[in-house]
């Protein structure tokens, strides 16, 4: 987002030039200079032997389960988003977050920063933020996240990491995803 506006004191903001980035919003008041970024945010495949853990968010996608997804906060590295996220959303413990790639989603100025996790312990405690959450069969996570374009990636880069071997996962990839809920 480009800001026309300081944040924190609401002054119109002016231009001061930076080296690679050219002209950048900038308040003197504040000494700040307000960059173009995109917001980081976390988006994690947890997997418990051959599950994977879905949730149901039909604010997102109407007819898809999608992954666990949430903010990077200040101050907290984005490894601990992860833990944090997982913990928060499904009250599931998971450790050793691996990095698998990032995705920009320009509609929101995101960018995604995807990860899978080990399930350590814990039961599902869904939290109020979330609709639904459950173990799926990794095997039918293709299918039951149809709409979820980022999430399906994000689940084909966990089939490689895992070394599956099977067709059965990749059967939606025609494009008749017999799986609906
Ligand atoms: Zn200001």
């Amino acid at each position: 987002m480009k800001f026309e506006y300081c944040p924190k004191c609401g002054r119109k903001l002016e231009e001061k030039y930076s080296w690679d980035e050219g002209g950048v919003p900038y308040c003197p008041a504040d000494d700040i200079m307000y960059f173009d970024t995109p917001k980081p945010c976390i988006v994690v495949a947890v997997v418990k032997e051959d599950k994977i853990l879905l949730l149901r968010q039909s604010y997102i996608f109407k007819n898809s389960k999608v992954l666990i997804s949430g903010y990077v906060s200040n101050g907290e590295s984005v490894e601990e988003t992860v833990i944090r996220e997982v913990k928060e959303e499904t009250g599931i413990t998971v450790k050793e977050p691996k990095y698998l790639g990032s995705e920009f989603l320009a509609s929101k100025e995101l960018i995604m920063l995807t990860f899978m996790a080990e399930y350590v312990d814990g039961e599902i405690t869904k939290s109020d933020e979330v609709e639904w959450v459950d173990w799926s069969n990794l095997e039918d996570a293709l299918c039951e996240m149809c709409e979820d374009e980022i999430g399906k990636r994000v689940v084909r880069k966990v089939l490689k990491e895992l070394r599956y071997e099977g067709d059965k996962a990749y059967r939606c990839d025609n494009g008749t995803c017999e799986l609906k809920f």
